[in-house]
């Protein structure tokens, strides 16, 4: 058994594990594919990570994972399939094993929301990616769209804009959620478009995704199509042992706490305002802190 497992390896996971072994404790990671950071593996470049003027997320994700390598945290690569409290916290994992710990600190993030529009399963992975970072390399030289206004699908438009002919970029409202720096130096670029207040209504193809028909009746023929319209939070798993809120992030404040003793939640998954790398990080130490706070003085016998 150990004093904590810790679910997920992204920077909220990460840190909490770094933190937690520096204070003594046995703690392990728990991960599916422990090949990255999480989620900024595909963020092109983190310009807001205090001390890194110019890095991308698999670089700074590197960074993180060799400080967590170099301190001596183990990783276990298998998937968590079930979450159980009897008398400590138990993580039922994929290939039979059951990793037992007093406190879990749960960091699973978040995946990649989809439209819901006609077509969209079909072509998903023939034309359709969540992920241009991953997927952007294909289109070379050809024309692709991106969805969303937040700093993902800027982001994305500004890594795909020097690979591919044509980048159009689509947001439902003229207002963008992301960095408006990035706004403007897409604006520069003379290969992005902007398609502004409308959505894709459907997207068509024969075997692979050949173009999208947008609301105002519009038809635009296009290679690929990258969906970058924010995430829904990894907490079903948690969901008998945690207060959620409408969007199923679950309910904590900074400190991880949540109604179950024991159990903390870090990152992506839990209610918060701002959800940057640097907030991840941040999370995980409270989190371990947190951890760290309930051992010593709510351990029971
Ligand atoms: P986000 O900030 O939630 O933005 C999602 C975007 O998708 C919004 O513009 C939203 O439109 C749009 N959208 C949502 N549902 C839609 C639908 N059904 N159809 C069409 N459009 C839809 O998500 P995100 O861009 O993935 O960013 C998540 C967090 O990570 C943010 O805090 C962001 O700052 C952070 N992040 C940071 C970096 C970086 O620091 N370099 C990089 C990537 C992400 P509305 O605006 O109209 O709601």
């Amino acid at each position: 058994m150990y004093e904590t497992a810790v679910i997920g390896s992204g920077p909220a996971g990460l840190n909490a594990a770094l933190y937690l072994k520096r204070a003594g404790k046995d703690v392990i990671i728990i991960e599916k594919e422990y090949e990255g950071a999480g989620q900024i593996t595909q963020s092109i470049c983190v310009g807001n990570y205090l001390g890194f003027q110019d890095v991308s997320g698999a670089e700074l994700g590197e960074y993180f994972r060799q400080h967590v390598f170099a301190s001596g945290v183990p990783v276990l690569e298998d998937e968590v399939t079930g979450i159980i409290h009897k008398d400590i916290w138990q993580a039922v994992l994929a290939s039979g094993k059951i990793i037992g710990a007093e406190t879990l600190i749960y960091a699973a993030g978040a995946v990649p929301r989809e439209l819901g529009i006609p077509g969209e399963k079909t072509y998903r992975g023939k034309g359709i990616s969540y992920c241009a970072y991953c997927d952007g390399s294909l289109f070379r030289g050809k024309d692709t769209a991106v969805i969303g206004g937040g700093d993902t699908a800027l982001d994305d438009a500004l890594y795909l804009s020097g690979l591919c002919r044509k980048v159009y970029l689509i947001h439902r409202r003229e207002e963008f959620r992301g960095n408006n720096a990035i706004v403007e130096s897409l604006r520069k670029r003379k290969n992005v478009e902007f398609l502004l207040k409308t959505s894709v209504r459907e997207v068509y193809g024969q075997g692979r995704l050949e173009g999208i028909f947008l609301d105002d009746g519009r038809k635009i023929r296009l290679n690929g199509l990258f969906v970058a319209i924010g995430s829904i939070p990894r907490s079903d798993m948690i969901k008998d042992y945690v207060q959620r809120d409408e969007n199923g992030y679950v309910i904590a404040g900074e400190d991880g706490i949540t109604v179950s003793p024991g159990l903390f939640v870090a990152g992506d998954v839990r209610t918060k305002k701002l959800r940057q790398v640097i907030t991840a990080v941040s999370d995980g130490a409270n989190a371990a802190a947190s951890a760290i706070q309930y051992m010593k003085f709510c351990r029971k016998g």
